[in-house]
Order: C-alpha cells, then sequence, then structure tokens
C-alpha cells in the first residue's frame, strides 16, 4: 500500500483525499499558494508545502514545483484531485519518470481521452455511438459547411482540448458558421493551446448522463452507475447532480452502462473515470467525452453504492485488485448533490470573492458536506468558485428532495454571496420535482 500521498490540489476536493488517507491511515502532504496558506487542507494534513504565488499557473499548475515538494518531502505518490494536473499526461509521465505513482489512470488513457476527436475515433472504432458531425479536426470553411448541410442547423463547434463547459458554441446558420468558426480555432488556440475544433449535431433537449467506471491495473473494469447531470448553467457548468437517473427506461440504462465499459477497455482504463454521453429525447444516446479523472459529482454515486471512489483510486494505484465484481454492485435509494458557489445570482452570477464571516452547514441522517470552507475563512478570487458541495441521501427521489430542501434551508453563509438562494429555487421548481430535465432545465422553468 501507498504510504505517503502529495494532494496536488486544493479546496474541497483536496479534503475529500486527506480524509480518505486518514482513515486509511497513509501521510498526507498539501501543497498550496500564498493565497491558500490558511486553507482547511493546510491545517488537515500531516506537512503542508507552499508551491508558489496566488494564480494558478505559478502554484497549482507549476509541476516542478509540485514534484520537488513530493521528493523532498518523501511521498510515494500524488494525487491530483479534479482540475489542475488531473487531466495532464505530462504530469503524469514525470511522476513515474521520478519514481512517484499518479493515482489515476496511464498517460496513454489520458492523452487518447484528452483530445476529443481522437477519443470520438476511438469510440467509433470500438462500436460506441457517436453525435454526428466531422470525422477530425474541421479543415477548412468548406468542408464545415458541407458537414453542417449534411446535419442539419443547428451545430456545436467544439474545441478538440476543451473542458470545463469552455471552447462550446452553438450556430444556427451559415452566416453564423463563418463569422465563429476562425474565431472558435482562435479561442482554441488561446485557451487551451491546440486549435483544433470539431463540429457536431446540437442535441436539443439533452439529457447529460454519465456513467463512473471503476478498473483495476489487472484488467477488471466495472461500471458503478449513472449520474443525470443535466441541470446546468447557460455555460455548461453543472449545478444539480443525481444518482440514478430519474425516468431511465432500464433497457437504456443498461445500453449505456455496457457502453462505457466498452469505451474504458479500449483505451486499456485503469483507476476512476467517467464517460459523458448526450441521451436524446428520442431514447437514442451517444459518446461525448470521457473524464480521466475523479469527478466533482462522484459523491453521488459513493452514497447510493456505498464505496468509497477516493479509497478505491488509492488501491488501485496500489496494485490492488477489485474484490468486488459488477454483479455484487448494489445501488440503494437516491443521492442529490448542489454546488454551492460563490457567485452572487443577482448580478449575473458573477464570482464574489471575499471572507466568509460566519457559516452554518447543514447536518442531519445522510446529509454529507464536502467542503473547504469555515466560519472566518477567505475566498480567494484566483480559482473556481465552488466552496461547498451538498449531497442527500435517501431511500426515494421525493425523499432525497425534500431532504436537500431542509438542508438547504439550514444552510448560512454570511460576508459573501453565493447561489443559495438560486439553488433552493431549483430544488423547489415543480418540473425539478417531477424529474423533467434536461440541459436547457434553467433558461425553459427558471426563467422568471
Ligand atoms: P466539457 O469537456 O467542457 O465538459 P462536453 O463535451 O462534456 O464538454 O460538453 C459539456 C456540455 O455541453 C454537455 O453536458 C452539454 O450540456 C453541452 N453539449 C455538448 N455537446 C453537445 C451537443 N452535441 N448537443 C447539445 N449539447 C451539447
Ligand atoms: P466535473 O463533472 O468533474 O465538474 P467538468 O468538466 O464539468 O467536470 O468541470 C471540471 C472543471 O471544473 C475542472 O477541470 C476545473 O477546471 C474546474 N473545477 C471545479 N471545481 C474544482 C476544484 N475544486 N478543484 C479544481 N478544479 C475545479
Ligand atoms: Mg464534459
Amino acid at each position: 500500500m501507498l504510504k505517503k500521498i502529495l494532494v496536488a490540489n486544493r479546496g474541497d476536493i483536496a479534503v475529500r483525499v486527506i480524509r480518505a488517507c486518514q482513515e486509511m491511515k497513509i501521510a498526507t502532504v498539501a501543497v498550496y499558494s500564498q493565497a491558500d496558506a490558511d486553507s482547511l487542507p493546510v491545517r488537515l494534513a500531516d506537512q503542508a508545502v507552499c508551491i508558489g504565488p496566488p494564480p494558478s499557473k505559478d502554484s497549482y499548475l507549476n509541476a516542478p514545483n509540485i514534484l520537488s515538494a513530493a521528493v523532498i518531502t518523501g511521498c510515494d505518490a500524488v494525487h491530483p484531485g479534479i482540475g489542475f494536473m488531473a487531466e495532464s499526461a505530462s504530469f503524469a509521465e514525470a511522476c513515474s519518470a521520478i519514481g512517484l505513482k499518479f493515482i489515476g489512470p496511464s498517460p496513454s488513457a489520458i492523452e487518447k481521452m484528452g483530445d476529443k476527436i481522437a477519443a470520438k475515433a476511438t469510440m467509433r472504432a470500438a462500436g460506441v455511438p457517436v453525435v454526428p458531425g466531422t470525422d477530425g479536426a474541421v479543415k477548412d470553411e468548406a468542408e464545415a459547411f458541407k458537414v453542417a448541410a449534411k446535419i442539419g442547423y443547428p451545430i456545436k463547434i467544439k474545441a478538440s482540448a476543451g473542458g470545463g463547459g469552455r471552447g462550446i458554441r452553438t450556430v444556427f446558420s451559415d452566416d453564423e458558421l463563418a463569422q465563429n468558426l476562425k474565431m472558435a480555432q482562435n479561442e482554441a488556440e488561446a485557451s487551451f493551446g491546440n486549435p483544433d475544433v470539431y463540429i457536431e449535431k446540437h442535441i436539443d433537449l439533452m439529457r447529460h448522463i454519465e456513467v463512473q467506471i471503476l478498473a483495476d491495473e489487472h484488467g477488471t473494469v466495472l461500471h458503478l452507475g449513472e449520474r443525470d447531470c443535466s441541470i446546468q448553467t447557460a455555460r455548461h457548468q453543472k449545478m444539480v447532480e443525481e444518482c440514478p437517473a430519474p425516468n431511465l427506461d432500464p433497457r437504456v440504462r443498461k445500453k449505456i452502462c455496457d457502453a462505457a465499459v466498452k469505451a474504458a477497455k479500449a483505451v486499456g482504463y485503469a483507476n476512476a473515470g467517467t464517460v459523458e454521453f448526450i441521451l436524446a429525447p428520442d431514447g437514442e444516446f451517444y459518446f461525448m467525452e470521457m473524464n480521466t479523472r475523479l469527478q466533482i459529482e462522484h459523491c453521488v454515486t459513493e452514497v447510493v453504492t456505498r464505496l468509497d471512489l477516493v479509497k478505491w483510486q488509492i488501491k488501485i494505484a496500489s496494485g490492488q485488485k477489485l474484490d468486488i465484481s459488477q454483479r455484487h454492485v448494489e445501488w440503494n435509494g437516491h443521492g442529490i448533490e448542489v454546488r454551492l458557489t460563490a457567485r452572487d445570482p443577482e448580478r449575473d452570477f458573477a464570482p464574489c470573492a471575499g471572507h466568509i464571516s460566519s457559516l452554518h452547514l447543514p447536518g442531519g441522517p445522510n446529509v454529507r458536506v464536502d467542503t473547504q470552507v469555515y466560519s472566518g475563512s477567505d475566498v480567494p478570487p484566483y480559482y473556481d468558485p465552488m466552496i461547498a458541495k451538498i449531497i442527500v441521501w435517501d431511500s426515494n427521489r421525493e425523499m432525497a428532495i425534500a431532504k436537500m430542501q431542509r438542508a438547504l434551508n439550514e444552510t448560512l453563509v454570511s460576508g459573501i454571496a453565493t447561489d443559495l438562494p438560486y439553488l433552493k429555487k431549483i430544488v423547489a421548481n415543480p418540473y425539478f420535482k417531477r424529474a423533467d430535465l434536461s440541459t436547457s432545465f434553467l433558461q425553459l422553468h427558471m426563467m422568471d
């Protein structure tokens, strides 16, 4: 078993990893930027090393500093958390080059899935359905027009290296396509260092359904069921996630989960990962992308399967075999998560950093809060505005919703604005209650 893990991240996910390590009696090293010197992971870890000034590029994305911190503290592994280095094949490779175990999939699996165009090609070859569109990167305007004419507007222009909802544009006509193509390529180059974009049919009123994968380094690949993450902002950022996906035809569920296992096997996947799918209103589903890491919403799968995904990540990275088989995975009841963020709904969800003067987080049976904030802590302006995930479990969806309402009503954050009032409105919304879900939910049902 691994003995000492460097947690190469910040925020709630760093806390999550440290908690798993403490329960497994594994020593931890937190790394932090100057803006996070008083943060919870720094206080909880056995050791902490400052890796640079506040901007991510100088600290949490500074591979030499992170790796040096791991070496000087005698770590044998690195957990990348979510975001930052989690999907960097070169970082994973650098870890193994200096004898550190990267807790995640192999660099080659990260690379194969990290480039969305290559991933779609791999999936097509493996027989997993993909969204109609260009086969590879858009070569020129003529090709783009041809494909658009074939699949019909609206279409999505997507950056091959995009992520976190960035690098996606919707266009409705030839004119808009002409206006947006070059811009999309330039923006992709500037944001992700790769100008490649591809075109996909825009699937109206789609549901975002994703499948949790857990695979060991000995060839066993399991799925832990699906999650519905359809409630997203206009910028494609998830706000509410649940497990299982409500009103999903069991036959479709089985097909999607089987396709996810096939996808993971096609790239020799090991460790935890998520295969994301589009579920169209007509029941057809398509591979969208694979996130080769833990996801923010992994908790809803944990409360329903009672498996600890982070502990499994560590056991798998230690070389252990999965001691459960697919038929032993059980799903019990219903889990719902909301992402509480320091964004002001009154000001178009502008991020608002600042000092949390007081805080009360919800509790009670089957209410879980994963957070890095505490009363008196600061939310720095440099990073993702998420301050807490509130997760509830109950024996069915209706009861889970009632529990979430109760939990949100208990929650108090003073000093900074948050989207708490908006989250309360979502879970009280009648369309949410009857699980009338699509990625247009907020535009359709929350505009008043
Ligand atoms: P990211 O890497 O940013 O997560 P994804 O490819 O997973 O990008 O897409 C993110 C979100 O964008 C999806 O959950 C969905 O809401 C929207 N989206 C992506 N592709 C399509 C599509 N072809 N049709 C409609 N919506 C889409
Ligand atoms: P997920 O389903 O895990 O949210 P997304 O593709 O929707 O995956 O978004 C993940 C992205 O959000 C990350 O790549 C990162 O940029 C950002 N992010 C959000 N919260 C965190 C966090 N706590 N730590 C690091 N990155 C985060
Ligand atoms: Mg995605």
